[in-house]
């Protein structure tokens, strides 16, 4: 196992947690419904659906271990399902169901299996993440947040835009996950809490509860830092 989970080596929680899964409660699937076309067959060499199996329990733990949560403050799943099919886009997640398209598979050019292990990292964390009760959280925090655990976990692709880029802290993916990475630095355990605190509902208000600034000054004070404001 060890020797076939390079990309995954680099997180940390691989080499330190001792957790194990209750894989009675969570049962993973993973099925390539287009095998024979170029990017199903590119999955099965780059992934299979063994390996991919691998990657989708190491990256939950990793966002549990991310969101500090323990077993009881998990959302209550017992099923994720992964399937490569033929779609425009790249990949999405609904009900707990990871749809990847075998298309952006077969036309990645570079390290597809790198950009793969990434794309499921972000995918299950929209498994994992709160989202206020009513769903009602700013959608680009929702990818931002699910960017910044592929931050997190060393996966984060050479195609993102530099750190500090972006117009609004919420414009989501990688402009509000360098973002969050850095709140996270001002506080550690921000982003967890943050994600917590998102169970019931949503306000930016969050932001000043934890950290004692309000987010549009946070942003400004991160556009400085980074040399982009000006
Ligand atoms: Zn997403």
């Amino acid at each position: 196992m060890a020797a076939a989970l390079d990309p995954v080596q680099a997180v940390p929680f691989v080499r330190t947690s001792g957790k194990a899964i209750p894989e009675s409660a969570l049962h993973y699937g993973v099925s390539n419904q287009a095998s024979g076309t170029p990017g199903g067959n590119r999955f099965d060499v780059e992934m299979g659906c063994a390996y991919t199996t691998e990657v989708m329990e190491i990256a939950s733990e990793f966002i549990w271990q991310t969101f500090q949560q323990e077993d009881e403050e998990r959302k209550n799943v017992t099923q994720v399902t992964l399937t490569v099919e033929s779609f425009d886009g790249v990949a999405h997640t609904a009900d707990n169901k990871i749809h990847l398209s075998s298309d952006y598979i077969a036309s990645y050019l570079g390290d597809v299996k790198f950009e793969i292990i990434g794309v499921i990292f972000h995918e299950i964390t929209h498994v994992w993440q709160w989202n206020g009760y009513h769903h009602d959280a700013r959608q680009g925090l929702i990818e931002g947040i699910a960017d910044y655990i592929r931050l997190k976990a060393g996966l984060a692709p050479s195609h993102w835009i530099k750190k500090g880029s972006g117009n609004r802290w919420d414009e989501g993916y990688a402009v509000t996950a360098f973002f969050l990475d850095y709140c996270n630095d001002l506080r550690n355990g921000f982003v967890a809490s943050l994600n917590c605190l998102m169970k019931y509902s949503y306000s930016d208000e969050f932001f000043l509860e934890l950290l004692g600034k309000p987010v549009d000054a946070l942003w400004k004070d991160y556009k400085i830092k980074y040399g982009s404001l000006l």
